[in-house]
C-alpha cells in the first residue's frame, strides 16, 4: 500500500534544484504518488520594501515566464507533465502551505542545508515549510 498519493516537491531553481527533484522523483515512483512539481517566485516589489514608483510589472511577468521555462525543462527531463507544474508568486512558505491544502497534498519534499546556530534561528524556508504545514513535510539534505 502505498502512504503518499498526491506529493509536491518544491524548488527553488538554483544549481541546488536536481538534487532535491531527483530524490522526489525517485520517492513519487515508490509510492506510485503523483507528483506536483511548484516553484514559488517572490514578488519583485518585495526587494525594494514595495515603494519605488516604478512598474515592476512587466519584471515580475518575465521572472514568471523565465520559471515556467524552467519547469518545463525539469518536467520534461524528469517525466513530470505540464498539468503537474506549478508556478505562484508569492512568499515560498506561505504559498507552499497553500498549494499543498488546495492541492490535497499528502507529503510536501524540499530541499535543507541542514544549517546550525543563528542561521537556524534566522529560518529557513525548509523551516518555514515544516511550521504551519497541514501534511508531512520531507526535508532532503543538501550537499
Ligand atoms: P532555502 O532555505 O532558501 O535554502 O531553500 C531550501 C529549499 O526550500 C529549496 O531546496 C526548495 O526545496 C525550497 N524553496 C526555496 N525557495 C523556493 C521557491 N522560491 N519556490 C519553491 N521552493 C523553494
Amino acid at each position: 500500500m502505498s502512504v503518499y498519493k498526491k506529493i509536491l516537491v518544491a524548488i527553488d531553481l538554483t544549481e541546488e534544484a536536481p538534487q532535491v527533484l531527483e530524490k522526489a522523483v525517485e520517492i513519487g515512483k515508490q509510492h506510485d504518488a503523483r507528483l506536483l512539481l511548484a516553484h514559488v517566485v517572490e514578488p519583485v516589489g518585495y526587494a525594494y520594501g514595495g515603494d519605488i514608483p516604478m512598474d515592476l510589472s512587466e519584471l515580475q511577468d518575465q521572472l514568471d515566464k523565465a520559471a515556467r521555462e524552467q519547469l518545463a525543462a525539469y518536467g520534461k527531463q524528469y517525466g513530470i507533465p505540464e498539468d503537474n507544474q506549478i508556478v505562484t508568486v508569492g512568499r515560498p512558505e506561505s504559498e507552499i502551505h497553500h498549494l499543498s491544502e488546495d492541492q490535497g497534498v499528502d507529503l510536501v519534499i524540499v530541499g535543507s542545508h541542514g544549517r546550525r546556530g543563528i542561521q537556524l534561528l534566522l529560518g529557513s524556508t525548509a523551516n518555514g515549510v515544516l511550521h504551519g504545514a497541514k501534511c508531512d513535510v520531507l526535508a532532503l539534505r543538501i550537499n
